[in-house]
């Protein structure tokens, strides 16, 4: 049973499906994705997201973050605080983001986000679940965020740094996940880093609809292509697909679990 850590379900377009959610849900199961963490970026999309939450059912539970991406305007990033991210929290929230930092498109507005991924932190904290770091161009300013934070639970998304940023992650107690990066021919050098990495702190997502994983490159991603991603990382660590689902699929109730 596979666990899709990471996917943006309200930007699916389900052009596959008929455009019912449903047939979606239905194709997940098809190909034993029996979890998904549905991603929130901004408020607006809190409602449309939980209706997803509503269509879990015993083969098929699906959970949610809350949170605002980095790349928010300014003003929604500076405005955010604790007390505001909490007012969306319920039992099927299982963590908070994603947040982080991003300075690829625009680096003017690093004190916002950075009070943002502070808030996030805070808000994760204080009712002991898990946060989502998004991070990009942002290598230094991200890790030292995450120690003056004491950030010791949560995920580092979509992971695409070097072996030294994921043992400093790791070493506060962060959990790594893999896109469908990892399986891009030219994904050698994070092939290399994701095998250096404890098996026990690994993850898998698919971030769809973004970033289709080999054989499907190029498409547009969705949840029932984690398995490709479980496939590309069981190279990696000559493992079965199966294998890296069980482990993965451990490692998300674990990271769930931590402080409950
Ligand atoms: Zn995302």
């Amino acid at each position: 049973m596979f666990t899709d850590s990471h996917c943006h379900l309200t930007y699916l377009k389900l052009d596959n499906h008929d455009h019912q959610p449903q047939n979606l849900l239905n194709a997940m199961k098809s190909a034993n994705v029996s979890r998904a963490m549905a991603i929130m970026c901004h408020y607006d999309e809190f409602d449309d997201i939980k209706a997803w939450v509503d269509r879990s059912d015993e083969a098929l539970d699906i959970g949610m973050s809350v949170g605002l991406h980095p790349c928010q305007d300014e003003s929604v990033l500076a405005g955010v605080t604790v007390e505001k991210l909490l007012s969306y929290n319920h039992d099927k929230v299982w963590a908070f983001g994603e947040t982080g930092l991003d300075y690829h498109w625009d680096d003017t507005k690093k004190v916002a986000q950075k009070h943002s991924f502070a808030t996030h932190i805070h808000a994760s904290q204080s009712v002991k679940k898990p946060i989502i770091v998004h991070t990009r161009s942002a290598y230094h300013d991200t890790l030292d965020l995450l120690t003056a934070e004491k950030c010791e639970h949560g995920i580092i998304h979509c992971f695409t740094e070097d072996y030294a940023f994921a043992k400093r992650a790791l070493d506060l107690g962060m959990y790594i996940s893999f896109s469908g990066i990892v399986s891009f021919n030219k994904s050698d050098a994070l092939r290399e880093v994701a095998k250096k990495l404890p098996l026990d702190r690994i993850l898998i997502e698919t971030d769809s609809p973004y970033l289709a994983p080999v054989p499907k490159r190029g498409r547009d991603n969705e949840p029932t292509y984690v398995p490709y991603v479980a496939e590309a990382l069981a190279k990696v660590y000559d493992k079965t697909s199966e294998e890296m689902a069980e482990i993965t699929s451990r490692n998300f109730e674990a990271l769930l679990s931590q402080y409950q």
